[in-house]
């Protein structure tokens, strides 16, 4: 079997020799490299959850477990959760090949940014206490400030924000929005942490999907490494554009921007 990334650059030659000797041609594009190793990435991502769930359903069922009331709810409870991990998963999933084929459309409204950051810390609060971050919102800008954009997706993007500010956050820490007007049209919506930061080298790669710098302490943390892929396409998609600047072992500072006015 041949495989080549361009099948046009293979001359007649090569082409009879093969059909004679029955070898295979198989052109393997960029796209097609492209795919497996995102194929690779999901099996990888999918077995983890998979696994914990068999486990402790497994034990269940030919253990004691089962008996002992404290010991199934434990075990169901885990199991449960490995369950929710593999939706959410299958659903990052799902919006990033959506983006990635173009079939995403947005719904764009004018709605109150200030709103969906209060929602947004109200959704993680418990979160960001079982750390002691306290989440902190610069009030810079008497609220509202109205935005035109898809409303459940940019809380999508400031739910993966902050949460990663919470996730990749210290102790005792802190996590800080603030809006800015930047010009007539925009407005700079800024998430700053005093966490791990983010080693130089990087930075240029975190936006890719399943990119994660600590593979197992990010999937102790329910990461998957599609969070900040969706938060760029999302930004993208809205034609705004998404900043990062971070210093390791200081904190890191993502920013992106919105439209104030059709
Ligand atoms: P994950 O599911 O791993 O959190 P993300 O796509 O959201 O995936 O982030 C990719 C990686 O970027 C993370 O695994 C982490 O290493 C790094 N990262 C993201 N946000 C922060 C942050 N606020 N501080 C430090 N590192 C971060």
């Amino acid at each position: 079997k041949i495989v080549t990334t361009d099948i046009s650059s293979l001359t007649n030659d090569i082409r009879n020799f093969a059909k004679e000797k029955k070898i295979e041609i198989e052109s393997l594009n960029i796209r097609e490299e492209y795919r497996r190793e995102f194929l690779g990435n999901i099996s990888h991502e999918l077995k983890t959850p998979l696994f914990t769930v068999q486990g402790y359903l497994d034990t269940l069922i030919e253990g004691g477990a089962i008996k002992d009331k404290t010991l199934r709810v434990k075990y169901i409870e885990r199991a449960s959760k490995g369950v929710e991990r593999l939706i959410h998963i299958v659903q990052d999933l799902d919006m990033i090949s959506k983006f990635e084929v173009g079939d995403l459309n947005l719904d764009i409204t004018k709605f109150d940014i200030i709103t969906e950051i209060q929602n947004v810390f109200d959704l993680l609060e418990m979160k960001a206490d079982a750390k002691n971050i306290i989440l902190m919102f610069d009030e810079k800008y008497i609220s509202p400030i109205h935005v035109y954009a898809d409303k459940d997706k940019i809380q999508q993007v400031l739910t993966n924000l902050v949460m990663n500010s919470i996730k990749y956050g210290k102790e005792n820490g802190t996590t800080e929005i603030s809006v800015e007007k930047i010009n007539k049209n925009k407005v700079l919506v800024r998430i700053q942490d005093n966490g791990d930061g983010i080693e130089q080298q990087h930075i240029s790669r975190i936006f890719e999907r399943f990119f994660r710098i600590n593979k197992s302490g990010s999937r102790e943390e329910g990461g998957s490494g599609l969070g900040l892929a969706i938060v760029k396409h999302i930004i993208e998609a809205h034609n705004e554009k998404i900043f990062v600047q971070s210093t390791y072992k200081k904190g890191s500072e993502f920013s992106f921007t919105l439209k104030t006015s059709k």
